[in-house]
This record gives structure tokens, sequence and C-alpha cells, in this order.
């Protein structure tokens, strides 16, 4: 039962970069990735920007806000 394909395991940080009272802008610290996404801070809304590396878990946090409680589609 073997998959033809491994799941990567690849944990990368995310930074806010910059962020408005209503938006958090995320960037991953991973210069091979360089996923970037928007995080609406009022309500739970998330915009990738560049999706990077898909396949790799993204956690970070500002303030308050747990970046990995928001779900990332
Ligand atoms: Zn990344």
């Amino acid at each position: 039962m073997a998959a033809s394909w491994t799941a990567p395991d690849a944990s990368h940080q995310m930074v806010c970069e910059a962020q408005t009272s209503s938006e958090a802008l995320f960037v991953c610290t991973d210069e091979a990735c360089g996923r970037r996404v928007v995080i609406g801070k009022s309500e739970p809304r998330l915009t990738v920007i560049v999706r990077g590396d898909f396949y790799a878990r993204h956690a970070g946090t500002v303030g308050e806000m747990a970046l990995d409680e928001v779900a990332v589609k």
C-alpha cells in the first residue's frame, strides 16, 4: 500500500510584513517558497497572493491572531 508519492513534511514560518487595522500581510521566510497571504482581521478571511510551496505547512502569528487558525484553502 505504498503511495507513489511522499507527502512533504516541510514546515515554514510566516512573518507579518505589513498590516493595517483590518488586514495583515504574511510572507513566508523560506526564500525558495515566497508564499504571501493577506489575512483579514475583522473577519476570518484569507487571500493568497503567491501560493508558494503549496504543500508545506505554514504557521505564524501576529498579536493574538494565530495564522494556522485560519483555514488555508
Ligand atoms: Zn513557505
